[in-house]
């Protein structure tokens, strides 16, 4: 059965290449009468790729050149070839727009922010580009950097621009026209990529009283008709203008201002054709806002929230003259694409547009380069994975299927329809006793005791002081840890050699506690390389790659674990090690876990089935660990879960379902103990305000939470979701390397204890250990304790 594309409706909407380009920000309306239709539609394409190279080698160029070891005509070197192999790479599998100006040397936003004028003015007075570039990106002795935070709900962090009273955009257009003209001299059908006014403003912050950004949309369109001209004169037929905050609640006018500002530059007389992409979700009524205005192009996709976004493209008539980039290869996933399937999504949509494009869901920035290397993974496994550019031909393979039909790609679909059975088929997909065991402890109910009678135990068997004080679970990873790390990777040093030296840092960190008169010790975390792949590399259910990076933020890379098949735990992970630690001291030492939220958020995920059935697997096995901790006479046990608010849905209609199945899988994992054994909490990395009910129902009898920097907001929050166990909340920033005085820290816990009485109040940092320098934590924890006894005593005296 074929499936032919109907001859292309593409006439006069599209706008002609420019005839001379208006002066800066002029708004000429196009004579559409005259239009000469020379921007081609294009059929196949990615919304964007990585950049950090395919062994890394952005990374280690920028590191280089940060510690003065690689010289600036050598980074822009590596940065030269990066991008000319991965365009030729794009164009070579046959794609017919190649998205560019999606290298960076940090970030997609800081390069927004350098295009638009959009910096603050503490770095103004460094002359150099490249230097006022990175001192943004990550501060020096004069400049703090801006402040990093999570793209969406990726694991990648962007910068946030920081928009003065005093800022004026103004074009600064040299990235983005040297890489087109690199590009198009190599003979490659560019399609420039930015960051789109609405979501570069939605995503900045107003400081020094500046109000919210969006308020300064009008000053930003002249900006962008004015970069638009350029890159006409440039010889730019496509440009893309990415709008992801179009798919989010955050701004409830987004749609009207979408219509607005497209409509402007639209109606722009020199131009490329502008296509608006749209991803991780579904753009909802910003969709028939944007068909509405004269773009040619509109990406959707076609992933995340599907068949919402299928739904709105049917109804929505003023597509119908338009390029529909469909992006239903995953962008953001390592999972092959059934392309039977992907075909039956888009044929029906041939209707509802002139042309119907094949591409990503979003950039494939988000997934690692290439399979090629990934020899290590067995055969069945490897044949169920894409990464991106196995992303790029399944593209392309799509593409041809529209343009000749399904049989001219018969063999690719017959190979993809027998990795999707073998996939489906695959025992270790289903572990039938993990799931009955799972039903049966959710029909019996995952509660644990009341909390006065658990709080009366573990007071019972504990004997904490009030304003306990503790850390959150990892000292410095020193050289020295490392370095046994590699050795043992290597082979250079024996398994038994390695437990040894990880032993003594466990004793030495014990040592260094007691020292420091710490209340409840941990044994620092010596022995994990990362909190989640340390779990992954040990449960059944996951996979390993040798080299699938993918960036996290600036030159920061992860590789993140492959979640495939069902989770069960085949031997105790973390019992030897604390009970080594509990060993040397009278002191508790707590067991440190990471929670079922976080390991789903920094993992590539199973696709075919619900991640909340997932999650509980997940959970099931870390609360086989906590009994067994439980059992080897481990008094408290921290589940770790910075990532909870990492998961939360964009669109709020989602966020209850999921926050259910999150408090869901953490109860589950810790709601088997008895009343005498404490369960602590572990969050960060965010804004707490939207789900403090939730932290609230995990019930966790101790929650450490960041908060030297909100300074302790978070406390009345708590208490007013009626929240009535102990709260850590964090009393200094690890993020710095500074070492808090200890009257400043005193200070704060006087602040927490005007919202919380001595008995439910814990002293601890904000976060792990594990970045900083050992002197750095001594001072810090010396000081700490020493704040806690000032406060202590002063409570003693005078209880509330
Ligand atoms: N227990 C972990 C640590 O201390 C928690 C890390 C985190 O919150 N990201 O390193
Ligand atoms: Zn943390």
């Amino acid at each position: 059965m074929g499936v032919r594309l109907e001859a292309l409706r593409w006439g006069t909407r599209c706008t002609p290449r420019p005839v001379g380009r208006t002066s800066s920000g002029g708004e000429r309306l196009a004579d559409r009468e005259d239009d000469i239709v020379t921007a081609p539609p294009f059929t196949a394409t990615v919304a964007g790729s990585p950049r950090i190279g395919p062994k890394r080698e952005l990374k280690r160029a920028t590191e280089g050149y940060w510690a003065g070891r690689t010289s600036r005509a050598e980074l822009e070197a590596v940065g030269a070839t990066l991008r000319r192999d991965m365009w030729s790479g794009l164009a070579g599998a046959g794609l017919d727009s190649v998205p560019v100006n999606t290298f960076s040397y940090y970030d997609q936003m800081l390069d927004a922010a350098f295009l638009l004028g959009a910096l603050p003015q503490r770095v103004t007075n460094i002359g150099d580009e490249l230097d006022r570039y990175f001192a943004l990106a990550r501060g020096n002795d004069d400049v703090a950097p801006l402040e990093m935070t999570k793209w969406f709900d990726t694991n990648y962090h962007y910068l946030v621009p920081e928009i003065e009273p005093a800022t004026r955009f103004a074009l600064n257009p040299r990235k983005v026209l040297s890489e087109l003209g690199e590009a198009l001299r190599q003979g490659i059908p560019a399609r420039p990529v930015v960051i789109g006014p609405i979501t570069f403003l939605l995503l900045s912050k107003g400081v020094e009283g500046a109000g919210p950004p969006i308020g300064r949309l009008d000053e930003l369109v002249p900006v962008y008709s004015e970069l638009l001209g350029l890159l006409a004169d440039a010889g730019a037929q496509w440009v893309q203008l990415d709008e992801p905050a179009l798919v989010t609640d955050i701004c409830p006018d987004a749609p009207a201002l979408a219509g607005r500002v497209y409509d402007a530059l639209g109606s722009l007389s020199t131009r490329p054709a502008i296509h608006v992409a749209t991803y991780f979700g579904d753009p909802g009524p910003s969709l028939a806002a944007l068909a509405r205005t004269p773009v040619e192009a509109i990406g959707v996709d076609l992933v995340a929230g599907a068949d919402a976004a299928v739904a709105s493209i049917v109804e929505v008539p003023e597509l119908a003259g338009k390029i529909l980039v469909a992006g239903v290869v995953d962008g953001r996933n390592v999972w092959r694409t059934d392309l039977a399937a992907a075909l039956d999504t888009l044929v029906p949509l041939l209707n509802s547009a002139a042309t119907v494009a094949v591409s990503t869901s979003c950039s494939t920035m988000h997934v690692p380069y290439s399979l090629e290397p990934e020899t290590g993974l067995d055969e069945k496994l490897r044949s169920w994975l894409a990464f991106g550019q196995e992303k790029v031909t399944e593209v392309v393979t799509l593409a041809r299927a529209l343009r000749d039909g399904r049989d001219a790609v018969a063999g690719q679909i017959a190979a993809s329809d027998a990795a999707a059975a073998s996939r489906r088929e695959d025992p270790r997909l289903h572990n039938d006793r993990v799931r009955a065991r799972i039903a049966d402890i959710l029909d019996s109910g995952v509660h644990r005791g009341e909390p006065a009678r658990r709080r009366a135990a573990q007071d019972a068997r504990l004997h904490l002081p009030p304003l306990p004080t503790t850390t959150i679970g990892s000292y410095p990873q020193t050289p020295a840890i490392r370095k046994a790390r590699a050795a043992f990777r290597s082979g250079e040093i024996t398994e038994d050699e390695y437990v040894g030296r990880m032993k003594q840092e466990i004793a030495d960190v014990i040592e260094l506690q007691e020292q420091l008169g710490l209340d409840v010790l941990v044994h620092g975390e010596p022995e994990r390389n990362d909190m989640v792949q340390y779990f992954a590399e040990q449960l059944a259910g996951f996979a390993a790659t040798r080299n699938g990076w993918v960036q996290s933020y600036g030159s920061r890379c992860v590789r993140p674990p492959i979640l495939y098949g069902d989770v069960s735990r085949t031997h105790p992970m973390t019992v030897e090690w604390i009970t080594y630690a509990q060993s040397l001291t009278d002191k508790p030492v707590k067991g440190m876990l990471t929670g079922p939220v976080t390991i789903l958020a920094w993992s590539f995920v199973r696709d075919d089935q619900p991640l909340a059935e997932t999650a509980n697997q997940v959970a099931l096995a870390i609360r086989d660990e906590i009994l067994d901790l439980e059992a080897a006479g481990i008094s408290i046990i921290q589940v770790d879960e910075p990532a909870l608010r990492e998961l939360l849905p964009l669109r709020r209609a989602a966020q209850g379902e999921y926050l259910r199945w999150a408090i869901g899988a953490f109860r589950l994992a810790t709601s088997a103990v008895a009343d005498s054994t404490q369960i602590h909490t572990h969050l960060c990395y965010s804004e707490f305000g939207e789900v403090i009910g939730a932290i609230a129902d995990l019930d966790a009898d101790v929650t450490s939470i960041e908060a030297a920097r909100s300074h302790m907001e978070v406390l009345g929050d708590l208490n007013s979701v009626g929240f009535a166990n102990s709260v850590g909340p964090g009393v200094y920033d690890i993020h710095s390397p500074r070492v808090p005085g200890t009257g400043e820290m005193a200070e704060s816990l006087r602040a927490a204890l005007k919202a919380l009485p001595a008995q439910r109040l814990w002293v601890n940092p904000d976060c792990g250990l594990k970045t900083r320098s050992v002197d750095e934590v001594t001072a810090s924890l010396r000081n700490m304790v020493a704040a806690a006894h000032e406060v202590r005593a002063a409570a003693a005296r005078s209880p509330r």
